[in-house]
């Protein structure tokens, strides 16, 4: 039952990926919330209050699948700059107010930053394409189906990059965090959100059984996709802890970079300037 992704070649490693991806792309969401205990929404929604959203930013995420943090971020966007009101923000693309004319009440729409979600995989952003729809926020996200290590934008672009739970995927982080780099503009910020190395020896334990018995099933019974699940626990077992990622992070020129714990360190905050 061993998924063997240590021995896949490297060349053959993101192709293993993003079948993994497509397998799964339909059951994510649910899947993420079953095995987290519904614990992901909670660490997106801190990740997003870190990130601090603000309407005149050019935004881009990164391995950004089915849109979960896109979504957050223009729904916290929404929160704090509410249109007309808000006279210290002026938004880079002055928007509309669409008035409902069966109605008195008017319907905002919120000042709009530039949002683009990248993702190697077209399944999962069919599904996150999909969910925007639903949620009326199509006009609000551009999807780009691309390589995180190789992106199809120029230079000094962006305020700011998120990833989240994406890089372990990737074949060669250090590819990603450079791209990154080269695609934000001086003073832009890079953000990420990963599994990482839990610090508590008593947790360490709980959660090795949790994943090795739990985890795999589930994602049989659900997905019918026992070895992608298998994958997963063994992509976060791999993924550098958190100093090692840090200094990663540096050696791609980021300055003031950081990281924060997320329950004990299952998840981790990384982040770096531009300067
Ligand atoms: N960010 C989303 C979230 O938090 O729900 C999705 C995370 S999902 C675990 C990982 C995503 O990384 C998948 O959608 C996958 O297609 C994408 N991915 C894997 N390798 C990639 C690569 N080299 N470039 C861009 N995206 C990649």
């Amino acid at each position: 039952t061993h998924f063997g992704f240590d021995e896949v070649p490297e060349h053959e490693k993101q192709a293993r990926v993003n079948q993994v991806f497509t397998n799964v792309a339909d059951k994510y969401d649910l899947m993420n919330d079953i095995m987290s205990f519904g614990v992901h929404r909670v660490w997106k929604n801190y990740f997003i209050q870190v990130v601090r959203p603000n309407p005149e930013w050019n935004y881009i995420d990164v391995a950004g699948g089915t849109g979960d943090i896109a979504f957050r971020y223009l729904k916290e966007l929404n929160r704090f700059h509410p249109s007309s009101s808000s006279s210290s923000v002026s938004p880079p693309d002055p928007s509309p107010q669409i008035t409902n004319a069966n109605s008195s009440e008017k319907t905002l729409v919120y000042p709009m930053s530039k949002c683009v979600v990248a993702d190697i995989n077209a399944n999962m952003l069919a599904v996150g394409k999909q969910r925007s729809l639903e949620n009326n926020l199509h006009d609000r996200i551009q999807w780009i189906e691309t390589n995180a290590e190789k992106l199809p934008f120029h230079d000094g672009q962006f305020d700011v990059y998120t990833i989240a739970f994406g890089i372990r995927n990737c074949t060669h982080i250090d590819r990603v965090v450079s791209e990154a780099y080269r695609v934000l503009k001086k003073g832009g910020r890079f953000l990420c959100l990963e599994f990482s190395q839990v610090n508590n020896t008593l947790l360490q334990y709980f959660y090795d059984q949790y994943s090795k018995t739990f985890i795999p099933p589930m994602g049989q019974i659900i997905a019918n996709d026992w070895k992608s699940y298998q994958y997963l626990i063994e992509s976060i077992r791999v993924f550098p802890k958190q100093t090692e990622f840090a200094d990663l992070i540096r050696s791609c020129n980021f300055r003031y970079v950081n990281y924060e714990n997320l329950s004990f360190g299952i998840a981790a905050i990384h982040s770096g300037y531009k300067l």
